[in-house]
């Protein structure tokens, strides 16, 4: 089966939303799904088989690193080509991935693989999509369920509930001055840059922050905001130095 970027997984012809959801048959398990999306061609491909072999991906190599950074964690990842241009993967993706260079910075966390599958079990939950139709960006989800994960929060926690929230409200304001059309690339830049302060003022671990980051995706993205996008080489805000202009 051919993997593609940004569009359909089993004939590559552009992705058609509707603002209303529609029964649809997965092409690959069979099962019924309401859903807002399919290809030109009517082919629908559900969340779980869309994004099954880029979880495992991600779940593996989070295991095996000892990085302390999570956003060099995600760009590796993300150069696997299970990691589509765009997909739920990325709920799974960000969250795995602060989990990581979070233990590996000294952060407490007793029992490493079972965090990466509770992470897996709840981002892979979170359905594609839900940034436009729902107005929560699942790569902000992720950064909250991570923080829910550290700090063992529940429905029924005082403190640690309010971080996992406080989480997600910060990640997902950044994204959203950025503004659409949604890119899974910068949307989990966003909210893993956000998650690194947040853990340092919050949780007391200090995870290694990129000064800068550039994305070597958005040639596979139509809708990259180019020189808008604080992530794309030509960002019209970076300064030689590297650093944002004011
Ligand atoms: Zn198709
Ligand atoms: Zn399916």
């Amino acid at each position: 089966m051919k993997d593609n970027y940004e569009s359909c997984m089993l004939c590559g012809k552009p992705l058609v939303y509707f603002t209303d959801a529609r029964e649809m048959t997965c092409a690959v398990c069979g099962k019924k799904f309401m859903s807002n999306a399919c290809c030109e061609d009517g082919h629908f491909v559900c969340d779980s088989c869309h994004s099954k072999k880029g979880r495992a991906v991600i779940l593996h190599y989070c295991l095996n690193s000892d990085s302390k950074n999570p956003v060099f964690i995600m760009q590796e990842i993300m150069k696997n080509p299970m990691i589509h241009m765009h997909g739920p993967e990325h709920h799974v993706l960000v969250g795995a991935a602060l989990i990581t260079a979070f233990k590996n910075s000294g952060g407490q966390i007793d029992d490493f693989k079972n965090a990466l599958e509770i992470m897996d079990l709840r981002g892979g939950s979170y359905p594609g999509g839900s940034c436009g139709l729902w107005g929560c960006c699942g790569a902000a989800v992720s950064t909250g369920m991570f923080v829910s994960i550290v700090t063992k929060a529940t429905p029924l926690t005082t403190k640690s509930w309010g971080l996992s929230n406080l989480m997600t409200s910060r990640a997902l304001a950044k994204i959203a001055e950025l503004g659409g059309p949604r890119c899974c690339k910068r949307d989990s830049f966003t909210a893993c840059m956000e998650a690194i302060d947040f853990a340092a003022e919050n949780l007391g671990v200090q995870m290694e922050k990129p000064d800068d980051i550039i994305c070597g995706f958005f040639e596979h993205n139509k809708e990259c905001k180019g020189i808008s996008c604080p992530f794309n080489p030509n960002y019209k805000g970076r300064t030689s130095s590297g650093q944002e202009a004011e």
